[in-house]
């Protein structure tokens, strides 16, 4: 049987567990034997060393350590007696305070030998503890929870880590034989692992430090090798697959190409020869664009758009924000003026009439080019010949999404492109299955933007003389206001509210207003205005986060700097430095900031290559939050860790790629575990193209 099994043997099956106990468990999310065998430690304790009463205060930090008792005393609290115990080690005294464990005196006898595990403090004159666990010493027989290292676990009201300790031990007894391991033996044998009956025995319950490493280790091998197997399996389907896109021409292509306003960057001309070259082939494409935001990949994206429209062949851009699809399109008309493309838009906005006409023209083959939110992915929408699908700024869309779009053509190419820079470790994982192509230089002539940190309390009027002054050389500003409370209407209150007072500031220049709740139209009008200069500051909600372009704007505020994360924080930056004049972000704070917020907003000021920040974020916030575990539909992951530990990641996905270089299928008797230990157990996604 495999670990994952388990999950079929609820807790009520289990004899040795008192209803009361399963309840509590359940308040743990602890719903099965799965749950339980894998409710690791969050931290351990050495009780493997005896140590003193003088180390821990001289230390200051909990030890283990053989006592005897030596008196029984008494203080009064809050007009309540509570037991006082003096111990005794081989060179101090201490006390034991029990605060309302009146037993205490029946558990803890005078004269007899005692285990301690505590930390000692000197108070009210003299060594003491209240927080405490300790076990009668017997000579002739091994402790039951001392002289070892011990786990402790997540608790949850009336459930104690004794309580805890002694249920999982039970069910790692009565189960642990049962457990296959799912990796071959000559893997094991080769990285020399646990197996993974000693890896469980040992997260739990490690007899040394050293052994509990190697537990981890194993546990965390696994995981990342079955995230590898899933990712490598998956492109290994995608590649057997054939598309139906012939590609013949590229007049239209070069002809976009030699009338673009600037010259590619050495690094968009590779990207874009990567992904035509793949549209050539006649195996789908299925790659990754990463560029830092600015790099220009959408006009990489364009091109390969007019390369698909010119084969006959239909594209279609899904982008998140309507604000964002109408931008593309008029970028596109522009750029693309002379070649005699049509191109749509589709968002829920867009009234019934042309919608209807617009989905006409996609599903007779008229229409060669759409570009559009979520509407794109609505079951009416149906093309001839779909053939070229790509997300703009990826992380906003779900595993779920890309299928269903995906499922509108006919094993079409696939490109995604995201700004957020990811470390390696985490594209290997999110977009294992993705080729990927990086852009990874600005187009010439552009300032680094000058980042700086403002208190809100203090240096808040430099701040608006600063920009002031910009807008006096014909520059124009962004303040963006965050998200409160995750209320969107307190969000767009804010913006509001702080709209007035900048208008009132800023008299003698003209100010507008974006934010969710303001109609398309309006938003359009009021982005074009912006773009064109006739609105010189514009205040606004985190709507503008995503992917807008006007050149000439060189400050951008961020508001409650504090409230936003680092890629966002990195995202917001971008919208400036976008031309020939030097740019600045000014990040403002309340005054009252955390050690976090001062972290963030140091590293924002220092960096401003998003792959450094990325790697920064990730240090921060550790890789579970930055995945989005569940939204990414990932694998169950305990030991997010070691997501981060790049060398053993590279070492699972060599193991991987070699495996399946000689058992592609898995089909060989040596590789049985791995499709049914591991295999059968993903995510169904994982193994579904798209
Ligand atoms: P992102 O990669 O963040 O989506 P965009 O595609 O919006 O970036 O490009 C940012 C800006 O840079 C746009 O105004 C675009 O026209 C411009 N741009 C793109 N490539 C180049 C280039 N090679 N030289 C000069 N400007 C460029
Ligand atoms: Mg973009």
């Amino acid at each position: 049987m495999f670990l994952p099994e388990l999950k079929n043997i609820s807790l009520e099956g289990l004899s040795f567990l008192t209803k009361r106990q399963v309840s509590l468990l359940k308040k743990l999310d602890v719903e099965n034997v799965y749950d339980l065998i894998t409710f690791f430690p969050y931290r351990y304790e050495d009780r493997s060393v005896i140590e003193s009463i003088e180390t821990s205060f001289l230390q200051k930090r909990p030890v283990c350590i053989i006592a005897t008792v030596v008196e029984h005393q008494s203080i009064f609290y809050n007009n309540t007696k509570h037991p006082k115990i003096i111990i005794q080690d081989s060179k101090m005294r201490a006390s034991l305070v029990g605060f309302n464990r009146q037993f205490l005196f029946q558990q803890l006898k005078v004269g007899k030998k005692y285990w301690i595990y505590a930390e000692f403090s000197f108070k009210f004159n003299e060594l003491q503890t209240s927080n405490f666990d300790f076990e009668e010493y017997n000579e002739n027989q091994p402790p039951k929870n001392f002289g070892k290292i011990f786990p402790v676990y997540p608790l949850t009201e009336g459930l104690t880590l004794k309580e805890i300790r002694s249920i999982i031990s039970k069910v790692i007894s009565k189960y642990i034989d049962l457990i296959d391991d799912e990796l071959p033996p000559y893997l094991i044998k080769a990285h020399n692992l646990f197996s993974k009956k000693e890896a469980l025995i040992n997260i739990h319950f490690p007899e040394d430090e050293k052994k509990l490493k190697k537990a981890r280790l194993r546990l965390a091998f696994e995981e990342l090798f079955a995230i590898q197997l899933a990712v490598l399996m998956k492109r290994k389907h995608q590649s057997n697959l054939l598309k139906n896109s012939r590609y013949t021409k590229e007049t239209l292509l070069n002809k976009f190409l030699n009338s673009l306003p600037f010259q590619l960057t050495q690094s968009q001309n590779k990207a874009l020869n990567e992904i035509i070259s793949s549209m050539k082939s006649n195996i789908p494409l299925h790659r990754l664009l990463q560029g830092d935001v600015g790099s220009g990949k959408t006009v990489v994206a364009f091109a390969a758009m007019v390369f698909a429209a010119e084969n006959g062949i239909q594209s279609a851009m899904i982008v998140p924000t309507e604000v964002l699809a109408y931008q593309h399109l008029s970028n596109f008309k522009k750029l693309a003026a002379n070649l005699g493309i049509e191109i749509e838009v589709l968002t829920k906005s867009t009234p019934d009439k042309e919608r209807e006409k617009i989905i006409e023209s996609l599903s007779n083959g008229n229409l060669k080019i759409v570009i559009g939110t979520h509407s794109l992915i609505q079951p009416d929408v149906n093309f001839k010949n779909l053939g070229f699908i790509i997300f703009d700024e990826q992380h906003r869309f779900g595993v779920e999404q890309r299928i269903l779009l995906a499922k509108k053509g006919d094993n079409p190419d696939i490109l995604v492109m995201t700004a957020t820079p990811i470390p390696r470790t985490l594209s290997l994982t999110l977009y294992g299955d993705l080729d990927i192509s990086i852009i990874d230089e600005m187009p010439s002539g552009r300032k680094p933007i000058i980042t700086k940190w403002f208190r809100k309390d203090k240096d808040y009027p430099q701040l608006l003389n600063f920009v002031r002054s910009e807008i006096e050389k014909g520059r124009q500003a962004y303040f963006v206001y965050p998200l409160i409370d995750e209320s969107d209407r307190l969000e767009v209150e804010n913006a509001i509210k702080n709209y007035e007072k900048l208008k009132n500031y800023f008299k003698d220049f003209k100010v507008g207003l974006l934010h969710g709740k303001i109609n398309t139209e309006e938003k359009l009008k009021i982005m074009n205005d912006f773009k064109e200069n006739k609105i010189n500051i514009l205040v606004s909600t985190s709507v503008i986060e995503v992917g807008i372009d006007v050149e000439n704007a060189t400050v951008m505020v961020i508001e409650g700097a504090e409230r936003f994360g680092l890629s966002q924080l990195h995202q917001l930056r971008g919208r400036v430095g976008r031309g020939k004049e030097q740019s600045y972000c000014a990040l403002v704070t309340n005054g009252d900031e955390s050690e976090d917020t001062k972290k963030r907003m140091e590293i924002i000021c220092k960096y401003n290559d998003g792959f450094k920040i990325a790697e920064e974020d990730l240090k921060l916030r550790g890789p579970g939050e930055i995945l989005g575990v569940k939204q990414s539909g990932m694998p169950d992951l305990k030991i997010l860790d070691y997501l981060i530990n790049e060398k053993l990641l590279l070492v699972a996905r060599k193991d991987v790629e070699n495996i399946l270089d000689f058992d592609p299928w898995l089909t060989k008797p040596v590789h049985r575990t791995l499709k049914e230990g591991i295999i059968n157990f993903l995510p169904s996604d994982y193994l579904r193209s798209g």
